[in-house]
């Protein structure tokens, strides 16, 4: 009976083993940059990870972020797709890398996706939850992230134009709100020039 006990004790400390590498090989660290750009946009400190293994830009159920909210408020960490992390990324390098066109030179819609993808999931972080306003402040956000990630001021300007005309015809109906426009209930520079 003494060793059938120590044979299953033995199996229950590889078990655990097994199952904690498991876990800390699922939980990645955050993208220290994208964490800091959403953390600006949050206005407090929160974490971007990164998820999945493809480079695609949705998920299984077509999602390319996810912010939880627990009793109402937002926790401190967003997932995106391990595709807009990478778009986010070779963004950074190709403007770094020039010769610069007023647009991305390659994949402008995908980088629109992308870099709205991380201010979308930055206002869940900052406690908006309604999909139209969160998307409403998301695109007035595009030029911010864009300088962030390394693009000019006209290069920003012209990623946040192009998103507004491109972006909101490829969401589900709820993630348009007539209040999105200059002056709108959800403009976020009432008094501002700039739009979006
Ligand atoms: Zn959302």
């Amino acid at each position: 009976m003494r060793s059938l006990a120590f044979v299953l004790l033995a199996l229950l400390t590889v078990l655990t083993v097994l199952l904690h590498r498991g876990a800390s090989a699922a939980a990645k660290p955050g993208d220290l940059r994208l964490s800091a750009i959403a953390s600006e946009l949050a206005r407090r400190q929160v974490t971007i990870r990164c998820e999945g293994l493809s480079g695609a830009l949705t998920g299984v159920r077509g999602e390319s972020g996810r912010t939880e909210f627990i009793g109402g408020k937002p926790v401190s960490v967003s997932y995106l797709q391990e595709g807009i992390c990478q778009t986010l990324h070779a963004y950074t390098r190709a403007l770094k890398a020039g010769p610069s066109c007023l647009l991305p030179c390659e994949h402008p819609l995908e980088i629109a996706w992308s870099v709205n993808t991380i201010a979308h999931e930055s206002y869940h972080l900052a406690d908006v939850r309604n999909e139209a306003q969160t998307q409403c402040y998301a695109l007035q956000a595009i030029d911010f992230v864009a300088r962030r990630l390394g693009a000019s001021p006209d290069q920003a300007r012209a990623l946040a134009s192009f998103s507004f005309d491109q972006l909101p015809r490829r969401m589900p109906p709820e993630y348009s709100s007539p209040e999105c426009h200059d002056g709108g209930a959800y403009d976020l520079r009432p008094n501002g020039a700039v739009w979006p």
